[in-house]
């Protein structure tokens, strides 16, 4: 069954989810006006499935139930699935200039169900069924899942065994015949307060002496002991003026990152994926970072799309889009944009099947893709800069331009000054140049570039992680053969 964004809405009601935000417990976190945004980004992963003219990209015939299903349920089957993950990604991004969220829970299906495959292989263990049945219900029932890796990780100089706090690191405190005991956080969790589920994996490669750390499973997000703190945003408390508009920006969409508490939280057998099998952890983790690092080539285009027909706009406005620099800024952010792209192509074109079945994006250049990200929205958002001005950082506020109160010697109010003062090209009113610079400055500097900016250079893991990737999967040997034959060396 495929939700409307409002049902999506609706089911997040019924759940019992633990929120905490400036120093108080919210109880009514669906609507508050802080979160709301990162809610009803969300929501488009499920109003655009319902869309027949993106069915094509937002749904996907399941091959665990024959049923049409959301593609952010589904593992992907082809080559052609990785591609359509991507385009759906770059077709939200555009619709939301924001993190729509869902796809954590996308690449966490897809580790979690080629991992188990091949754990239960090696040690007779139940995993792959459980997950599957639990991909099952996911789906069946359209939910939103948060896949949920990072730890708080402590001293980074120490293993999670030799931690002075255990804790910093998500594991086992118990083992009982019907499930396990957990505890410890994920931190900045993408999506997290608005899933309905949390699929849990670890951190990073692990030893045996690590093995109580070594754990995958999955919970409801009102789980007895979890519960969760809002990441507070650049700007964030704008949101809470009142009437707020123009100034935010990006009024309706933004993204959203929690810390997740797990404090003593029971995963009953059946929800359980990994379980002390360390040496796994590290397979589980690469595959999970090789999708997500995939899926930046598609959503920070999809956004980089909406920034650079913002600064094309503010260019209009300004009266400055026929100056040649100008367009040449413009070419220049388009062939960054479209760099990034041609790697999450790339990535998924080259994608293989796995043991289980689903497919695999290619790691190398998955972590290109990645790496780039970490650089070039960095530069596009510096070139939309240059185009805007300083006036998208030094601009009155919303309220001075719609104020009546009368400053001037004829009479005129405070909007009529900043009216008059700040008109631009004759092509647009002074309210849509605002507008625009706004936009700008959200996703540059404000709440937005959290997961335009910040999210680029760490989501899916910092630069030096694609690295060692990019190390490990490189070939310097196979390369150095290469100049060998040709130079004549033997
Ligand atoms: Fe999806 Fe991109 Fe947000 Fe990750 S950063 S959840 S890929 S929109
Ligand atoms: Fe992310």
């Amino acid at each position: 069954m495929l939700m409307t964004g409002d049902q999506y809405i609706e089911s997040l009601r019924k759940l019992n989810t633990r929120v905490y935000m400036f120093g108080e417990k919210i109880d009514n976190w669906v609507d508050h006006p802080i979160i709301r945004p990162s809610i009803n980004c969300l929501a488009m992963t499920y109003e655009l499935a319902k869309d027949p003219q993106y069915a094509d990209l937002m749904t996907a015939k399941s091959n665990l139930t024959g049923q049409t299903i959301n593609r952010f349920a589904h593992l992907h089957q082809s080559t052609d699935d990785l591609k359509k993950k991507v385009k759906m990604q770059r077709l939200l991004g555009q619709k939301t200039a924001s993190c729509f969220q869902r796809c954590v829970g996308m690449d966490a299906f897809n580790a979690v169900f080629s991992t188990t495959y091949e754990i239960d292989q090696k040690c007779g263990t139940n995993y792959h069924k459980n997950f599957t049945e639990y991909l099952k219900y996911v789906q069946e029932n359209d939910l939103t899942v948060d896949g949920a890796m990072t730890d708080a990780k402590g001293d980074r100089g120490l293993s999670p065994s030799q931690q002075k706090d255990p804790d910093v690191f998500v594991h086992i405190v118990e083992r009982r015949a019907d499930g396990i005991v957990v505890k410890g956080v994920k931190v900045h969790q993408t999506g997290s307060i608005n899933s309905h589920e949390h699929l849990v994996m670890p951190t990073m490669a692990l030893s045996e002496a690590d093995k109580d750390f070594a754990v995958s499973f999955s919970c409801p997000s009102d789980a007895p002991g979890l519960f969760m703190v809002y990441g507070r945003q650049s700007c964030d408390t704008r949101k809470l003026e009142d009437g707020a508009d123009v100034d935010l920006g990006n009024r309706k969409f933004g993204g959203q990152e929690a810390l997740v508490v797990f404090d003593n939280v029971f995963v009953p057998n059946e929800n359980i994926y990994l379980c002390g099998e360390a040496e796994f952890a590290g397979v589980m983790v690469e595959r999970f970072a090789g999708y997500h690092r995939q899926s930046y080539g598609g959503c920070k285009v999809g956004v980089g799309d909406v920034v650079i027909g913002a600064a094309a706009l503010a260019a209009d406005y300004n009266g400055a889009s026929k100056a040649s620099h100008v367009k040449d800024k413009l070419i220049e952010m388009t062939h960054l944009n479209e760099t990034l792209y041609c790697c999450g192509i790339a990535c998924s074109s080259e994608g293989y099947p796995t043991a289980a079945g689903n497919y695999q994006i290619d790691l190398l250049l998955a972590n290109v893709c990645k790496q780039n990200v970490t650089r070039f929205p960095y530069e596009i958002v510096r070139l939309a800069e240059d185009i805007a001005g300083g006036l998208m950082v030094t601009m009155p506020s919303e309220k001075d331009f719609k104020s009546d109160l009368v400053c001037g010697e004829n009479g005129e109010t405070l909007g009529d000054i900043c009216n008059k003062y700040f008109v631009g090209s004759a092509v647009c009113s002074t309210e849509d140049r605002m507008r625009i610079l706004r936009f700008l400055e959200n996703i540059c500097l404000g709440s937005s570039a959290v997961g335009y900016r910040t999210e680029s250079m760490h989501g899916a893991g910092s630069p030096q992680a694609q690295r060692i990737m990019i190390a490990r999967q490189g070939n310097i040997e196979s390369k150095k053969q290469l100049a060998k034959n040709i130079a004549g060396i033997k």
